[in-house]
């Protein structure tokens, strides 16, 4: 029985030097397996190569709302002739979704329904970033509806939003942000959530656990996160393997691993 990071960025420079070391550590932790998502056109081509180096490590491919150099519809077309071309290589579509802290909202839309209408038809899952955006990811799901589901990305909102969201097949991912005790509202709304709609994810190098502010957060934060949650769920003894066990199936069914 292991774990899987369902959302960490593996091939960013902050890993080069101690990346195999890090790996064979979380390995020894039963941390087997990383999903790294693609966040721009080319990162992830070079997804491609990363991914037959390392084993444990399954790839996205997508557009991040953060880069948006990469907003040409030329970068799209070329998207998707690369995505049909490796789709057995790839696991999902994404890091793509909405962020209201950066400009454009028009073209981060447009650009999100896109990827949306690509995963749909490669029959692949998305993983959706979103900030301050419940709502515009609601209008863009409605018109653009994802046929395979997906993961709502470092989860954070309501009761109703997460039930909407599983209402449109997708999981939540759970990650440091439940560490924080600012966090009541996310924490009491993911305590009440079976494991089969939620993933167990880091999002490092970023995203540090409360404790490890200032610090670059690494995969092997997975087993504290998966710890913190045991505790908001009052599990204990052989319900928290069980738990642990019902996690890895949730992930692995979304991504097919
Ligand atoms: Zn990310």
């Amino acid at each position: 029985m292991s774990f899987i990071d369902s959302h960490c960025h593996l091939d960013f420079s902050e890993f080069e030097p101690n990346r195999e070391q890090l790996i064979q550590q979380c390995r020894q932790q039963g941390i087997n397996t990383f999903i790294v998502p693609g966040i721009t056109l080319a990162q992830s081509k070079a997804l491609i190569e990363f991914a037959r180096r390392y084993p444990s490590i399954r790839i996205g491919a997508g557009l991040h709302p953060y880069f948006l150099s990469e907003y040409l519809d030329e970068n799209l077309a070329k998207l998707t002739e690369f995505a049909h071309h490796h789709r057995d290589k790839i696991i999902a579509i994404g890091e793509c979704g909405i962020d209201r802290s950066i400009d454009d909202l028009a073209l981060q839309i447009h650009i999100f329904e896109y990827q949306i209408a690509l995963a749909n038809q490669l029959q692949l899952p998305l993983i959706v970033h979103h900030r301050k955006s419940h709502d515009l990811i609601a209008q863009s799901f409605k018109r653009c509806k994802p046929k395979y589901g997906g993961v709502i990305h470092a989860f954070s909102g309501s009761m109703q939003q997460a039930q909407y969201y599983i209402e449109q097949g997708f999981k939540l991912g759970v990650g440091g942000g439940i560490t924080y005790e600012r966090a009541q509202k996310t924490r009491h709304v993911i305590a009440q959530l079976d494991a089969k709609h939620l993933l167990l994810e880091t999002d490092s190098p970023s995203m540090p656990l409360s404790g490890f502010q200032g610090q670059i957060n690494t995969p092997l934060k997975l087993t504290r996160v998966f710890e913190q949650l045991c505790e908001l769920k009052q599990l204990t003894g052989e319900d928290k393997a069980l738990f642990k066990q019902q996690l890895y199936d949730s992930c692995s069914a979304l991504f097919c691993i």
